[in-house]
């Protein structure tokens, strides 16, 4: 007689590859997410820059995206005035990560259109492509179709994230 069969690291892969598409269906298509946007949470535009401007390193192929389709607002009040309760979330979470609140940059694309559909869509960055990520410096806005699901699958990543340890811890 056999037992359970014991997870596998490629079947936890597979999984976890799985859960970090969020499915399109969800979006609501208000366009917010284009109009109002932040850089991993909560950077500031010249760390955005800076990290744009470094080769091969983590995330700044990624920051590179972010920069040929989005423009920094020229003030945090006007981004207030929009979309205030987004605006507290970015805060208290990057005070909550020791960061300064009132360092975050604000951010709008440059080809959203009047109606919130996006002006590029054939030729939008990977970024927009896998949009919102599934991660716990993910800030969603207020009312965001995918936020229930983004949660539940980070939740559902980090429990994988510790199972492995585990398993590799034992071995
Ligand atoms: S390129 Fe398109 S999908 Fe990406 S932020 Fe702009 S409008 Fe939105």
């Amino acid at each position: 007689m056999t037992g359970p069969e014991k997870p596998s690291p490629l079947g936890f892969a597979q999984e976890v590859e799985k859960l970090m598409k969020l499915p399109q269906h969800l979006c609501k298509q208000r366009g917010i997410c284009c109009r109002i946007a932040t850089f991993k949470g909560s950077l500031n535009v010249d760390d955005i820059r800076k990290l744009s401007l470094m080769g091969d390193e983590p995330g700044a192929e990624m920051a590179r995206d972010f920069l040929s389709v989005f423009e920094p607002y020229a003030t945090t009040e006007e981004v207030v005035e929009m979309a205030p309760e987004f605006v507290d979330r970015v805060k208290q979470t990057t005070q909550l990560g020791g960061g300064n609140p009132d360092n975050v940059s604000f951010f709008k694309c440059r080809f959203v259109l009047a109606d919130g559909r996006c002006g590029v869509h054939e030729d939008r960055p990977v970024g927009c492509r896998t949009y919102p990520f599934p991660h716990k410096d993910t800030i969603y806005h207020p009312g965001c179709g995918f936020e229930q699901q983004g949660k539940a699958n980070w939740q559902r990543i980090e429990e994988i994230i510790q199972t492995l340890e585990a398993m590799s811890n034992a071995d």
